[in-house]
């Protein structure tokens, strides 16, 4: 492991307007000190980079795993980084979060625990996805952390969803809570991935992994994928981001990637981002082969991918996202279409779940 070893436990109580923050590990006030934009500090970072150095083609090709699973001591994955600058967007005012997902969501899990563990309440709006073993882990312990939680019948009815909470908290008299976007992927949100992006960069730079000529992601709502190829190029990297699609097409495109991306370059320049010279162009490709059947299908690669890298390393993949994305890693890499240094996002949270889950709602 490169670093990381030490992950500071959750220091917050209360809610969040009397949270401490700490801005020393974030890549994004190291690299630009002068933004200071509000961030709660939730998870530990930098996340660490293993080499996994029986998978891939040892000898020619070195595959390297940036464990994000570790991001946080409460739960890992990919949305904590996002969460940091969210949540710290809150209105103090605003004392619950409303979101949106699949049943399985980390999103949803993510946003529940933090939501939580600052005092605030958490409501949900979830659609069913093909139940998978982590799918059903994760809706028992959503049950357990939302206050309520409100059913549709697929993605494209979320916002019939939206309006039955609407109309409860209307009829309750209560305010509606604050709307976190889905999968945290608003430029707010993707700011945590521009993080992510020069955090890798300054792993470069110190010396502790060599330059990756890609970076293998799995692509949902897209944040973490439009957030990384920005910061990578504000730091002057040459690294390829390779976005591995996981949704139905066309909610998740190149296009709209990119357009994330941009949206989320305008923000920093509000915050008062000064560029010297011009940024380079963003380097990103969106792999369309690798998404099954449709969001959260089981595929023979993902599955094998998940079984590989379980055996050999001990680290678990599931099956709707890092599977895919290892599958397509490990796929370029056979057909020798990657450059010596690949990189691989490890964006599911590993944490034991047991400190969440009540008794009551665990195996006895
Ligand atoms: C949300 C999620 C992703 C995809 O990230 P986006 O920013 O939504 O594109 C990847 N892996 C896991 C495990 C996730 O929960």
């Amino acid at each position: 492991m490169a670093s990381g070893e030490t992950c500071p436990p959750g220091r917050l109580k209360g809610y969040v307007r009397h949270a401490m923050q700490d801005n020393s590990t974030n890549a994004l006030d190291r690299r630009f000190p002068a933004l200071s934009i509000p961030r709660l500090s939730l998870g530990c970072f930098p996340t660490p980079v293993q080499e996994l150095d029986s998978i891939g083609r040892p000898g020619s090709v070195r595959l390297w795993c940036k464990r994000e699973d570790l991001a946080g001591k409460l739960y890992g994955g990919n949305k904590v980084r996002k969460l940091e600058y969210i949540l710290a967007a809150l209105p103090s005012s605003d004392r619950a979060v409303i979101t949106m997902g699949g049943s399985g969501s980390h999103h949803m899990l993510a946003t529940a625990i933090y939501a939580k563990h600052l005092g605030l309440g958490f409501y949900g709006i979830f659609f069913p996805q093909p139940e998978t073993p982590q799918v059903r882990r994760n809706f028992i312990a959503l049950q357990e952390l939302s206050h309520k939680l409100w059913m549709v019948p697929n993605r494209r009815r979320i916002a019939k969803g939206i309006l039955r909470a609407w109309h409860y908290f209307h009829s309750k008299g209560e305010p509606f809570p604050h709307l976190v976007a889905p999968g945290g992927s608003d430029p707010l949100g993707t700011l945590g991935w521009v993080a992510g992006g020069l955090e890798i960069a300054q792993q470069v730079q110190a010396g502790e992994i060599p330059e990756p000529g890609q970076i293998f992601v799995a692509l949902g709502t897209m944040g973490t994928a439009a957030g990384l190829a920005l910061g990578l190029a504000l730091a002057g990297m040459n690294t390829r981001v390779m976005a591995v699609r996981v949704v139905e097409w066309p909610l998740t495109t190149m296009a709209a990637t990119m357009g994330l991306a941009r949206r989320t370059l305008s923000m920093l320049s509000q915050h008062g981002l000064r560029l010297e010279g011009n940024l380079p162009p963003l380097r990103l490709d969106v792999l369309h082969g690798f998404a099954g059947p449709g969001y959260g299908a089981w595929t023979p690669g993902a599955g094998e991918a998940a079984r590989l890298v379980e055996q050999a390393h001990g680290i678990s993949l599931e099956t709707t996202y890092t599977g895919k994305a290892m599958a397509a890693c490990l796929d370029w890499i056979r057909q020798r279409r990657t450059g010596r240094e690949v990189m691989f996002i490890d964006t599911v949270n590993s944490r034991p779940m047991d400190a969440i889950i009540s008794p009551a709602g665990s195996a006895p």
